[in-house]
C-alpha cells in the first residue's frame, strides 16, 4: 500500500509541476512516506526524517513533509518532536495533496522565520471509497491497483485500522478504469491491493473476471486476503482464469488456536488447515505463502511449536517470520503476560531456519521444469531477473531486449530464495 501510495504522491507532484532532484541534497521538498507496521518500520522512517534535517539547515527553503501511517499515529505529536517538518499528512490526506501543497507553497515565507506557523497537517479518519489520482508508476513489468481501503477487522495486534479508518471499497467502473489506462507495453502483471481485497464490496470473484477481461493483462494477483473471507467463489475465479497467477498470501499468524483468538483473528488452526486443503485440491500447483507473529503475548513453547507445525501442515513455499512488536492504540499492546525479548530472539531464529529449509525443499521440486518467468530487470551479476507465476525470483541469462516479456524458463538449480535458469535456444 505505501508504495502505491508514494507512486500516487509521486503522480501528483509531476501534475504540478515538480520534477525529480537529481540528488536529496538539491531539492526543494521531500516527502517521507512512512509505516507503522511495526516498530521496526517506524523508527526506520523517523531515523529518516531526522536524517535529513541537516538539509534543511543548509536549505531553508527545502520543504519537508512525513506522510503515512506513523503521520497519522502521532499527529501534531511530530511537530513537537520535529519542527524542522512542514507538512503533517496520514494516508487518507492523499485526496488533498495537491491543495496542501499549495498551502505549503503560500506559507513560505512564515515557514522561513518559525517553525511553529506555517505548517501544514492533515488527518482524515476515514479514507474516500473512490480515487481518481495520477499515478507516477515505477517501471516495472508489475504494477499496483488499490481496490480497498482501510480494514475492520481489529486484529488485536494490528494499527492498521486506526490509521487507515474502516474499510470501504472503490467503485468496479473506477478500478477497471484505472486498470485500462495502464501502459500494458511494460505492465503486464496487476496487483489488486487492499488490508483485506477479499472483502472487496461487489465480490472479488466478480471483479477478478472483469479485470481478466480486460485486453493487455496478462497476470493477475491480489493481496492481501484475509482467511476468514476467502470464498469458494474466489478459489473457483483462481482456478478457472487463466490470467490470475497460482499465486495466494494467505497470512495464518500463529499455528495455536488459542494465540489465534487471542489475535481476534475469527478462525482457528483446524479452520485455516481445511481452507488450505481446498485450495490445493482445487489449484494443485499454487505456491502458498504466509506471516507468523513470534512472541505474541502469553505464547507458551507448546503454541510455538504449533506455529512450528503448521509450516508443514500448510506447506508454506515461504513465510514472512515477524516478532510481535506492540502497537499504540491495540489491545494487544495492553495484554499481560507479554514475552521477553531474548525468548522472542529465540523463536523468531528457530522459525526462519525452518522457513527457509522448506522454501529449499520447495524450490528444488521446480529443478528440470520450465515456468514463464515474468522478465523484470538486470540482475545484479549481470543476468536477468524475472518473476514466475508463483511469485518466484529466478535469474537467467538472456539479452536485455527481453525486458516486461513473459518468457518460458527451465529451472535449473534452486536455493530457499531464488531459482536459476536457462532460456532454450530460439526462444525471444
Ligand atoms: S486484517 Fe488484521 S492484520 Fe490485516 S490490516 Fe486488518 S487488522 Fe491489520
Amino acid at each position: 500500500m505505501n508504495v502505491n501510495d508514494s507512486e500516487i504522491l509521486a503522480g501528483i507532484l509531476e501534475r504540478e509541476g515538480y520534477v525529480p532532484a537529481e540528488k536529496m541534497g538539491k531539492a526543494d521538498l521531500i516527502l517521507v512516506n512512512t509505516c507503522s507496521i511495526r516498530a521496526g518500520a517506524e523508527n526506520k522512517g523517523l531515523w529518516f526524517a531526522h536524517s535529513i534535517k541537516s538539509l534543511k539547515e543548509k536549505n531553508p527553503n527545502l520543504i519537508i513533509g512525513l506522510c503515512g501511517c506513523v503521520a497519522q499515529q502521532e499527529k501534531e505529536n511530530i511537530l513537537k518532536k520535529m519542527p524542522f517538518v512542514d507538512l503533517v499528512m496520514g494516508p487518507q490526506g492523499i485526496d488533498e495533496f495537491a491543495g496542501l501543497l499549495k498551502q505549503i507553497e503560500t506559507t513560505n515565507d512564515l515557514r522561513l522565520t518559525t517553525n511553529d506557523k506555517g505548517y501544514v497537517t492533515y488527518f482524515k479518519e476515514q479514507a474516500c471509497s473512490t480515487r481518481k489520482l495520477p499515478v507516477k508508476r515505477a517501471k516495472s513489468p508489475r504494477t499496483y491497483v488499490s481496490i480497498t481501503f482501510g480494514c475492520d477487522n481489529y486484529c488485536s495486534y494490528c494499527v492498521v485500522p486506526y490509521v487507515r479508518g474502516r474499510e470501504v471499497s472503490r467503485p468496479m467502473d473506477e478500478i477497471l478504469a484505472e486498470i485500462k489506462a495502464l501502459d500494458k507495453t511494460i505492465h503486464k502483471e496487476v496487483i489488486l491491493l487492499g488490508q483485506n481485497v477479499n472483502a472487496w464490496v461487489g465480490g472479488l470473484a466478480n471483479l477478478l473476471r472483469e479485470v481478466s477481461a480486460i485486453a493487455g493483462v496478462e497476470w493477475i494477483n491480489f493481496m492481501t486476503s484475509h482467511p476468514k473471507d476467502l470464498s469458494d467463489e474466489i478459489i473457483a475465479a483462481m482456478a478457472e482464469l487463466p490470467q490470475i497467477n497460482h499465486y495466494l498470501h494467505l497470512p495464518v499468524q500463529s499455528g495455536s488456536s488459542k494465540i489465534l483468538k487471542a489475535m481476534n483473528r475469527k478462525y482457528d488452526r483446524d479452520y485455516y488447515l481445511k481452507l488450505v486443503e481446498k485450495i490445493y485440491s482445487k489449484i494443485p500447483d499454487i505456491t502458498l505463502t504466509s506471516d507468523l507473529i513470534v512472541g505474541f503475548p502469553g505464547e507458551t513453547e507448546q503454541d510455538f511449536k504449533d506455529s512450528l507445525s503448521i509450516i508443514r501442515h500448510a506447506n508454506f513455499d515461504s513465510v514472512n517470520t515477524l516478532m510481535f512488536s506492540p502497537r499504540p492504540q491495540t489491545a494487544a499492546a495492553a495484554l499481560p503476560d507479554q514475552i521477553d525479548g531474548p525468548t522472542k530472539n529465540a523463536r523468531l531464529l528457530a522459525m526462519m531456519e525452518v522457513v527457509e529449509n522448506q522454501a529449499l525443499a520447495k524450490n528444488q521440486q521446480l529443478v528440470g521444469k520450465t515456468l514463464d518467468a515474468l522478465v523484470e530487470g538486470p540482475a545484479k551479476d549481470g543476468r536477468l531477473s524475472g518473476r514466475t507465476r508463483g511469485n518466484k525470483i529466478v535469474y537467467f541469462d538472456a539479452p536485455l531486449e527481453l525486458l516486461y516479456q513473459i518468457k518460458p524458463v527451465k529451472i535449473t538449480s534452486a536455493k530457499s530464495w531464488v531459482l536459476e535458469g536457462s532460456i532454450s535456444s530460439g526462444v525471444g
